[in-house]
């Protein structure tokens, strides 16, 4: 048939250090590099599923130095996404609590973005002896705020992470379903 093409916006928020470029470069080329610096960028990458081509545009953020005087997340972001995958470690409670407080920026931000699809994932899930949050807790909090849910860790695995992109693409397509 004739199928038109799909194109998808997903936003990478969350704390420093949680493992969102981690993320990004696993999807993008199946790799754990390790060192990945503070650089923010917008990636295009072409994903084949279910014999389709979806184009998948990933905005990798970086978290503000400063978030007293500046709001975690923009409008032109949030209005940009047409999904968020919003990340934070197993091992640091802090991280959690960003991404709480983002959810509920996010739910704020206007009527538009307040239907916006978020998968909440809980990164490095290799580090066990190390975890600061439980599986429960953040499994809870994703149910409690109308979000998927998923614990992965990029350093190990690739699949947890492709299952994040497809699950993200799921939910965007139902939410355009319903525009
Ligand atoms: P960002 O600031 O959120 O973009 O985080 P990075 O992707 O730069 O990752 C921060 C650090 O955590 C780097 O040293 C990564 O190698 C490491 N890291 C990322 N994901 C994992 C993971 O799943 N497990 C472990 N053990 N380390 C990870
Ligand atoms: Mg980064």
């Amino acid at each position: 048939g004739n199928q038109h093409k799909v194109e998808a916006n997903v936003l990478l928020l969350g704390a420093e250090n949680v493992g969102k470029s981690a993320l990004t470069v696993r999807f993008l080329t199946r790799r754990f590099i390790g060192e990945y610096g503070d650089i923010e960028s917008i990636y295009s990458h072409i994903d084949k599923i279910d014999g389709r081509e979806i184009s998948f545009n990933i905005w990798d953020s970086l978290y503000p130095q400063s978030c007293e005087t500046t709001e975690s997340i923009s409008e032109k972001q949030l209005q940009w996404a047409d999904g968020v995958i919003l990340v934070y470690s197993i091992c640091d409670r802090s991280s959690f609590e960003v991404i709480r407080q983002q959810v509920q920026l996010i739910r704020q931000m206007g009527k538009l973005s307040a239907s916006v699809p978020i998968i909440i994932v809980g990164n490095k899930r290799d580090l066990q002896h190390q975890r600061a949050v439980s599986s429960e807790e953040g499994r809870l909090f994703a149910l409690s705020a109308d979000c998927s849910f998923f614990e992965i860790s990029a350093a190990e695995t690739y699949h947890g992470v492709l299952l994040v992109f497809h699950e993200l693409l799921e939910l965007i397509k139902e939410s355009r379903a319903l525009k």
